[in-house]
């Protein structure tokens, strides 16, 4: 199964990878704040991610890996 790993400190909440992705599975945590004060990113639903690293090619700030 592909896991899409995020390094949470690095992200800065600007929601691009939310928008590309094409499953709808990703969103910003509301219960976490990462140390700069954003509200990272996440996968809610890995088991519908396809693995197209849409994600990973868009963040400004290399905060994603997708792992096939
Ligand atoms: S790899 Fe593709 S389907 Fe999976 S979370 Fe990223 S954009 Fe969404
Ligand atoms: S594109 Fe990168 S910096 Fe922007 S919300 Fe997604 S993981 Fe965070």
């Amino acid at each position: 199964m592909t896991k899409v790993v995020f390094r949470e400190e690095r992200c800065k909440g600007c929601g691009l990878c939310i928008e590309v992705c094409p499953k709808k599975i990703i969103r910003q945590n509301p219960e976490k704040l990462n140390s700069k004060g954003y509200f990272p990113a996440e996968v809610i639903d890995m088991e519908k991610c396809i693995g197209c690293a849409f994600c990973a090619t868009i963040c400004p700030d290399c905060v994603i890996e997708v792992e096939k």
